[in-house]
């Protein structure tokens, strides 16, 4: 019997092996190898992913598409941001760093007790969606201070206008200028 160099594992080595075999497999004698090239296998790795690079992106593909899968409203969040990004951007010439996550729109909607604060109709019977109170087109910033949940038709008809409905968490946004949000 002689034990592995890398996981310990006692193992019996192959016959022509006996005295020399240090390793239980053959991904552990890569294993082993790797500890102790960090550099080396580094650069190799880097070299490859140079030759391969249309392997490389078809993985990162393919990781992205189960990602996607997996956290739907996650991504769909992601879009928003970027969106909501790119019209505070236009508006103000400026840049911003600010993402919305998807936490704080659970909480949202968790403080609002699921319902629209203008119909009262509460989710599932209509879908909760991001409603700016101050609108990205009149300077509001995309962040949670100045985020509210209203359904679907609420929102649309709402449009453009500066008007909250405010729930426990937005009463001290009443006094307050979009400037002072965290994101501005
Ligand atoms: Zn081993
Ligand atoms: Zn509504």
């Amino acid at each position: 019997m002689s034990k592995c160099l890398m996981c310990g594992t006692e193992f019996v080595p192959s016959k022509f092996n006996i005295g020399i075999q240090k390793y239980c497999s053959g991904i552990c004698r890569y294993k082993y190898w790797v500890k102790n090239n960090r550099i080396r296998s580094r650069a190799i790795k880097k070299a490859w992913k140079k030759r391969n690079w249309d392997k490389v992106l078809e993985g990162q593909r393919r990781l992205f598409k189960i990602d996607r899968a997996k956290r739907p409203e996650y991504y769909r969040m992601l879009v928003k941001n970027r969106k909501a990004l790119i019209r505070m951007t236009s508006n103000s010439g400026k840049t911003f760093s600010t993402s919305f996550t998807l936490q704080e729109w659970e909480q949202i909607k968790k403080d609002c007790g699921y319902v629209c604060k203008i119909c009262q109709r509460k989710e599932p019977e209509i879908k909760l969606t991001i409603d700016h109170i101050y609108p990205l087109s009149k300077g509001g910033r995309h962040c949670k201070e100045n985020i509210q949940a209203l359904c679907h038709s609420c929102n649309s008809r709402k449009k453009d206008r500066i008007d909250s409905v405010p729930c426990i968490r937005h009463t001290d946004i009443e006094n307050s200028t979009p400037k002072t949000c965290s994101s501005g």
